[in-house]
């Protein structure tokens, strides 16, 4: 099949995407199933690209770039049902999730062209180079400067934990215009290649082996005049947009993926001699039981967010509930799967060695999730101040 039904709306489209995804999902993709084997940067970019063909990426993106022209609701639907399944984070999310909806925001026609069907087709992966050494939670201090060139840009500094920089073709810069003590003024994104001349990525190892994430160095870069998105000014403004869009809409699926790991977590315990009685346990009970009330509080969070969307609105300060709520209980779980995992039998079934090999890597990566999109301290002072309009304290 090429593209959902177009006519197609609510439950008929959600069965013909568990029916395509049921179809189609490469062999060893899922990892709650057996015969696992994570998928390369190759695979995965496949099986986006064959996503996108089918009608589940670029849902909501106008048709005459490269997307479907859905509405928020079936993209809410599609993603229930990719997070439903034990799949591969996307390796392009930053593409489809924050850049391409700030090229939808404040991009040119010729940008919208030139930038979103290459994204939706996977022949273009982005990374989003904001944070800076001086520069992460207090954004607004950053220091990589543009300086005019021209009709263009040169640009020089360095970013730091950006995600995916070695096999991106493009970032999504945030440099600075003016002098530094102009804080949040004289702000400006750049879609720079990633091939240009002057930029250097060194990449960091993780806590989990892997180096997904680098230092960018800028020396000198030229970035053509076209390349510029939005106005000089327009740079923090936009930069909010993507943090918000990162907090409230970004991977809409990780509820569902939630529970998806919460049930092969529970599934693996009742396949092991040592681990079946600790579902007996009144505190592993209660945990557990805690772990599926705070998934159904996320799931809670996406519906606002959906309709503030849908009638038009931003969801501004909202999005830190949302990020906050998520990484925070999305870490306790991780802990408490490896705890019991830790605890199974010599020797366990490879259906739980399956498991406890699926949890080891989710527990590293949660240690992350309370800071990445903005840690949890940033998310409870903007709650504090945005949301409840609390009174700072001297
Ligand atoms: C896995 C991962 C991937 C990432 N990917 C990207 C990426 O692709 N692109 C990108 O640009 N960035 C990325 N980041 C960077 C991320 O956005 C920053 O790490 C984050 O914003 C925190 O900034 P920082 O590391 O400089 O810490 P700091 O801002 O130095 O914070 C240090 C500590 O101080 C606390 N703190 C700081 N300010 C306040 C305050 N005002 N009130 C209370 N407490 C405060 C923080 O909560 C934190 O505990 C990534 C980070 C991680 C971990």
């Amino acid at each position: 099949m090429d593209g959902m039904t177009p006519d197609l709306t609510g439950e008929a489209f959600r069965q013909q995407a568990r029916d395509w995804l049921r179809a189609h999902v490469p062999p060893g993709f899922l990892a709650d199933q057996p015969g696992h084997a994570p998928p390369g940067l190759a695979q995965c970019i496949a099986w986006e690209a064959a996503m996108h063909r089918a009608g589940l990426a670029g849902i909501t993106w106008p048709r005459a770039y490269g997307g479907h022209g859905r509405t928020l609701r079936e993209h809410l639907i599609a993603n229930q049902e990719i997070g439903r399944l034990a799949l591969p984070e996307s390796v392009s999310s930053i593409s489809k999730e924050l850049a391409g909806p700030i090229i939808l925001a404040i991009g040119t026609e010729e940008q919208k062209r030139r930038f979103l069907p290459p994204i939706l087709e996977m022949r273009e992966i982005w990374c989003q180079g904001f944070s800076e050494p001086e520069a992460g939670s207090d954004l607004a201090g950053l220091r990589t400067r543009a300086r005019r060139d021209g009709a263009g840009w040169r640009v020089t500094g360095q970013k730091i934990w950006t995600s995916g920089a070695a096999k991106s073709q493009r970032c999504l810069l945030l440099a600075r215009t003016g002098p530094v003590e102009d804080r949040h003024k004289g702000l400006a994104l750049f879609a720079v290649p990633m091939d240009s001349p002057g930029i250097r990525v060194v990449p960091i190892m993780q806590i989990d082996g892997q180096d997904h994430f680098a230092e960018v160095f800028f020396d000198d870069v030229r970035v053509a005049p076209e390349d510029a998105l939005g106005a000089p000014d327009e740079g923090w403004t936009a930069a909010l947009r993507v943090l918000s869009i990162e907090r409230a809409t970004n991977r809409m699926y990780r509820a569902w993926r939630f529970e998806n790991e919460l049930r092969h977590l529970v599934a693996a315990c009742r396949q092991d001699a040592a681990l079946a009685p600790l579902l007996e346990d009144a505190s592993y009970r209660q945990r557990i039981a805690t772990t599926v009330m705070e998934i159904e509080m996320v799931k809670g969070h996406v519906e606002p967010v959906v309709r503030s969307l849908v009638a038009g609105e931003a969801i501004g300060a909202r999005g830190s509930l949302m990020k906050l709520h998520w990484s925070e209980a999305h870490q306790r779980f991780a802990s408490l799967a490896l705890e019991l995992l830790s605890q199974a039998s010599p020797g366990a079934a490879p259906f739980v060695q399956a498991a406890q090999r699926r949890f080891q890597g989710l527990y590293l990566k949660s240690r992350a999730e309370t800071i990445y999109a903005g840690t949890t301290e940033i998310q409870l002072g903007i709650i504090a101040d945005r949301v409840l309009q609390l009174p700072r304290g001297k």
